[in-house]
């Protein structure tokens, strides 16, 4: 199994992190967070070094998100980028996985150690329950969900009902 580490991060962590990110898209108090708009307009003016590529399903094929932190590049195949754009959660939340793997997994902090198989890496090191993880928490703020029900939180942070659940025991 190819599997790589990442280094250790919890659950507030990841918090502390998507709470900065809102913070530079100026929404703290806002439920709903643009991530589209956040890659496209407010993170290249930031850092104009960072690129944001629609590519087409012929060149990406089964990759939904493909993010390069080397080349400071995140690549989103048309299909879903369009979808996030109407707001569909699962692209959403693809968006927002592939913006943590720019923030977070640079070369010197990812290694690749030999792992028996069949053998799961913990949690709060693997690079992808991580990303999972900040999108969760960028897209549905902790801080502001408390006494929604699953629906309203689905219906106000523009994410699917099950994201929105999940989110709700964390
Ligand atoms: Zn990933």
């Amino acid at each position: 199994m190819n599997q790589c580490i990442a280094e250790p991060l919890s659950r507030r962590d990841i918090r502390m992190m998507a709470r900065k990110i809102r913070l530079l898209e100026g929404g703290l108090g806002k439920l709903y967070f643009d991530i589209v708009h956040f890659l496209e307009i407010t993170l290249p003016k930031i850092d104009d070094s960072f690129t944001f590529t629609v590519k087409t399903m012929w060149e990406m094929k089964d990759c939904h998100g493909l993010t390069y932190p080397e080349r400071n590049e995140i690549q989103i195949r048309e299909d879903v980028y369009e979808r996030a754009l109407v707001d569909s959660g699962r692209d959403r939340l693809t968006m927002a996985h592939e913006l943590f793997h720019l923030l977070q997994h640079q070369k010197e902090n990812i290694s690749f150690p030999r792992i028996r198989e069949n053998k799961r890496i913990p949690a709060y090191i693997d690079p992808e329950w991580q990303a999972d993880a900040f999108g969760g928490e960028l897209l549905i703020p902790h801080h502001l969900i408390k006494g929604m029900t699953a629906e309203e939180i689905a219906f106000q942070c523009g994410v699917s009902l099950s994201a929105a659940k999940c989110q709700m025991v964390k």
